[in-house]
């Protein structure tokens, strides 16, 4: 459903450059429920707006099912937006309208698409948990179920890529679950592609596989763990130190090139700067610091 390689995405202001993805790699399968965890200024955002095409990558390669989004014609972003992707925000306020029904409000893109369909509608509401609240106001309505309404939304044009950027970031913790629910139930029964992006660990448990993004660039990959497959997934080296957190197992994600990002806490507690001595004896790696620098006798 979705590759990105080596993906660029920098913002120019008038004197600035940011890097805010510095060549990131993900792949992610059709039906997956998966989320990208990272903290605040990762790059979440720019992944996620530059997914769902709103904003323009600056250069690597991001594809979306059969689509290019470089190579893609202003023309053919409007539909790719409008007909492949579902959008979801942390504070919804953008795609709302307060005095309309929630029944309006999801039948309002599939009327400004031209395809009504109230069965359609009612039926989103009904799988957001909402069936008896479909007369009700926006206004009417709380938070969390303004954020329901949301995901029905989001929904309403049949997208196959559902990108939810921090939905529970304004909840409670019971409604989060109740969110998380929803994007499970969907994901199983509709089929639909979802990725969760969040700076919550917790939500982790909740999704197959999770991702973790740092200064730009996938670093660290959680697989729910499956004792027939194993632990050792191609391409992915285990980071036993976090193994014990969930039912989670945890990678370093290596690229094609064979770099992988060793994290901060570790090279700062071993003193790594720039260069290491690595080893290989026919079973292992081994990172170690380099030497002090010797003078000459
Ligand atoms: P996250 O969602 O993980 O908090 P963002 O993707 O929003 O991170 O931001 C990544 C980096 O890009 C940050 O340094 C941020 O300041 C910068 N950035 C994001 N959007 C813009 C923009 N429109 N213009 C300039 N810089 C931006
Ligand atoms: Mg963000």
């Amino acid at each position: 459903m979705i590759y990105c390689e080596g993906l660029v995405k920098i913002y120019k202001t008038d004197d600035l450059e940011v890097v805010a993805l510095q060549g990131l790699n993900l792949t992610v399968e059709k039906g997956e429920l998966m989320a990208i965890i990272g903290n605040s200024g990762s790059g979440k955002s720019t992944l996620l707006n530059t997914l769902g095409g709103l904003d323009r990558p600056s250069a690597g390669q991001v594809k979306v099912g059969p689509w290019d989004l470089l190579k893609m014609t202003e023309e053919e972003r409007v539909s790719y937006k409008r007909d492949t992707v579902g959008f979801i925000w942390q504070n919804n306020a953008r795609n709302l309208l307060p005095y309309l029904t929630a029944l309006e409000n999801v039948e309002m893109p599939m009327m400004l698409s031209g395809k009504l369909d109230r069965a359609y509608a009612m039926q989103l509401l009904e799988w957001v948990g909402l069936k008896h609240r479909i007369h009700n106001k926006l206004h009417q309505l709380s938070g969390g179920e303004q954020q329901r309404v949301a995901i029905a939304i989001s929904l309403s044009n049949r997208p196959e890529l559902l990108l939810a950027d921090e939905p529970t970031g304004s909840v409670d913790t019971a409604t989060s679950d109740m969110i998380m629910n929803i994007f499970r139930k969907l994901n199983k029964e509709i089929g639909v592609t979802i990725v969760i992006v969040t700076h919550d660990m917790t939500l982790a448990s909740q999704v197959d596989r999770v991702v973790a993004i740092r200064d730009g660039l996938t670093s660290t990959e959680f697989v729910k763990h499956n004792p027939e497959i194993g632990s050792h997934g191609e391409g992915f080296v285990s980071l036993s130190a976090h193994t014990s957190q969930n039912e989670h197992v945890a990678y370093v994600v290596v690229d094609k090139v064979g770099r992988l990002q060793v994290p901060r806490e570790y090279l700062k507690s071993m003193d790594i700067k720039d260069k290491v001595l690595m080893e290989f004896d026919g079973e292992k790696i081994t990172i170690r610091a380099p030497h002090k620098v010797q003078t000459e006798e």
